[in-house]
């Protein structure tokens, strides 16, 4: 389905609004309102916001989630960021796996099964598209997904 991803991300927003307010969080986000619409499957893409949304929300103790979405040269470049714990460099290569969750001990404290980004990777690349992780310690996390515009490659995505 055609879908614009931009209506797909203020509803994903929408879902999540209580628990940022309920920690007292700020939400800002930067979203471009007349981005080309991009063949995808619209239920796996607002599973995918809501789970980084989630993961932004839970490993944050305070500050501000950010989430931008802008087009640029025949992609869609979504970011969620966090001014949270942050991951440790040496774990960044590992928190795509699946069950893979940073330190035991943060795991008791936070809850969670270590699926959700294994999930996230998987939905995003089976529709032609790309995510990278920016993280530093103490400072806050930065998920980047690239979507393609270009329907060609959208399509491709799709048949897998
Ligand atoms: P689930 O999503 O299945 O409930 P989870 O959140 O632990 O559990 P993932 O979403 O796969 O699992 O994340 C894997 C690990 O990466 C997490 O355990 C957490 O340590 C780390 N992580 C993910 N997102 C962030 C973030 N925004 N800030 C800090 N650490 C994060
Ligand atoms: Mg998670």
């Amino acid at each position: 389905e055609w879908i614009d991803l931009s209506e797909v991300m203020n509803s994903a927003i929408r879902t999540v609004k209580w628990k940022i307010e309920e920690k007292g969080l700020v939400m800002q986000d930067h979203i471009q309102d007349d981005l080309t619409y991009v063949y995808c499957d619209g239920h796996r893409m607002a599973q995918v916001f809501i789970n980084l949304l989630e993961n932004a929300i839970r490993y944050t103790e305070q500050g501000t989630i950010l989430v931008e979405m802008l087009e640029e040269d025949d992609v869609v470049k979504i970011s969620i960021e966090d001014t949270g714990i942050g991951i440790p460099e040496e774990e960044l290569d590992y928190i795509f796996e699946r069950f893979y969750r940073v330190e035991k001990s943060r795991s008791r404290e936070f809850g969670g099964t270590g699926l959700g980004l294994s999930i996230v990777k998987n939905l995003i690349e089976q529709q032609g598209g790309s995510i990278q992780v920016f993280s530093e310690v103490v400072k806050g996390t930065r998920f980047e997904i690239i979507f393609p515009v270009s329907s060609d490659t959208a399509k491709e995505g799709e048949e897998e």
